[in-house]
């Protein structure tokens, strides 16, 4: 009999070997040209990556959230932007579908972003509405067996390619959720945004004018959608916190190699004890987030609404891999102010953990929040 432990590890070790052959030879080039790899994303639908967290009657490999943060941490390691594209996609846009769909659209839309033959996008914020994200306007008016949908969302990931959109809209005071297909009428996609980091990962504007979508589009159901926005934000906060735990361990591992190889004063960089106080607590600072990343997913599975556990992880991680990346420049000097050692990319990439999924501010906010909510219900940190 298989363990689960054996399972996750074969699937880490498949990952690593994917990310060897087919992501790490392109990282650079995706950073450099911000091109996005289609064909590396679909492949990961053949390796079963892309559906991870779906049942395998819907063409999914079952693993759960475990299974998705260790190809977030893995595909983080070697190109941050490309797993922030695969988030986007796996965990935003098609776990979401799978829990909150209906049968019918699970046939008909799980197994086609599980292959890859979709890519997937979430659409939630707005021009005017970012932090405040349920103060969204964005519309959706019932007609008949149809809904009509006005607005637009901007920064959205995998929009300038994606074929699929979970999109939330306003109803009356109440939001819900719809798919949206790049071929609908009344759809168009506005610029590709030129970003300082995440580059590869392609970020844009859509726009919906008069959009109609028959009521078999709506997800869960009519003007439940606040639940499914707080719920999926939750899932994202706490595997996003992977992209960084990855990148983390990835700056790291390129300044011990420097710090060997590197010699000043006719000594190898680490025999300095300010390297070495660095190298120490870039690790242990590494180690803390991954395990509270870990930790984070135990909650998730105990209760999809833990918000201050999933918003405290990427809190965290967000935080400590900006700064084992400026650590990492640091270590390597001016050659890490370079673009060619790729030290510059870490750090680049490292900053949007801040700001995507709630900002460093919203997910303090968040924290806080459940903290006194918890002590006026009477209840302790455990
Ligand atoms: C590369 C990238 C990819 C993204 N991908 C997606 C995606 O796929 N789908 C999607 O829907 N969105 C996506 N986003 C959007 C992202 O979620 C928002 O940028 C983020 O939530 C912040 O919103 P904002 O940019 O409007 O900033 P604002 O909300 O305008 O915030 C500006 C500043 O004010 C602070 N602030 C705001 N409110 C408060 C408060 N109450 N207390 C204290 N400080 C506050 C913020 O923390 C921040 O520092 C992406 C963004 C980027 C950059």
């Amino acid at each position: 009999m298989i363990h689960d432990d054996e399972i996750y590890d074969q699937l880490r070790n498949n990952v690593k070997e994917f990310v060897r052959r087919e992501v790490e030879p392109i990282a650079k080039k995706m950073d450099l040209e911000d091109y996005f790899p289609v064909d590396v994303f679909k492949k990961m639908g053949e390796m079963g990556y892309l559906g991870i967290t779906v049942g395998e009657d819907y063409g999914g490999s079952d693993l759960g959230y475990l299974g998705q943060a260790i190809i977030e941490e893995e595909l983080g390691y070697s190109s941050p932007s490309l797993a922030l594209s695969y988030g986007a996609h796996s965990n935003l846009t098609l776990d979401n579908l799978y829990r909150n769909g209906s049968k019918d659209q699970r046939e008909e839309y799980v197994p086609k972003l599980s292959s890859g033959k979709y890519i997937g996008s979430l659409g939630l914020t707005e021009p005017m509405s970012g932090s405040d994200a349920l103060n969204m306007k964005t519309t959706a008016v019932r007609n008949g067996n149809k809904f009509i949908i006005n607005g637009s969302k901007t920064y959205i990931t995998n929009a300038p390619y994606a074929d699929l959109f979970l999109t939330y809209t306003r109803m009356g005071k109440d939001h819900s959720a719809f798919i949206i297909l790049a071929t609908d009428d009344g759809f168009s996609r506005g610029k590709k945004f030129d970003k300082m980091g995440m580059r590869g990962s392609p970020t844009g504007e859509i726009f919906f004018q008069d959009l109609k979508v028959p009521e078999n589009r709506l997800v869960g159901k009519e003007n439940e959608g606040k639940k499914i926005i707080l719920n999926g934000l939750n899932s994202e906060r706490a595997i996003l916190s992977f992209i960084f735990v990855g990148l983390a361990r990835r700056a790291l591992d390129e300044a011990i190699k420097y710090s060997v190889e590197r010699k000043q004063f006719g000594e190898s960089l680490y025999k300095f004890e300010m390297i070495q106080d660095k190298l120490a607590t870039m690790y242990t600072r590494y180690r803390a987030s991954r395990l509270l990343a870990y930790d984070s997913l135990k909650h998730l599975r105990k209760n999809g609404m833990d918000v201050k556990n999933a918003a405290a992880s990427v809190l965290y991680s967000a935080q400590v891999s900006e700064y084992i990346a400026r650590e990492a420049i640091q270590i390597f000097g001016g050659a890490g102010y370079m673009h060619d050692t790729g030290i510059d990319r870490l750090m680049r990439d490292a900053i949007l953990g801040q700001i995507g999924a709630g900002t460093t501010e919203i997910r303090k906010k968040l924290i806080s929040g459940a903290l006194i909510k918890e002590y006026r219900e009477g209840r302790n940190i455990d």
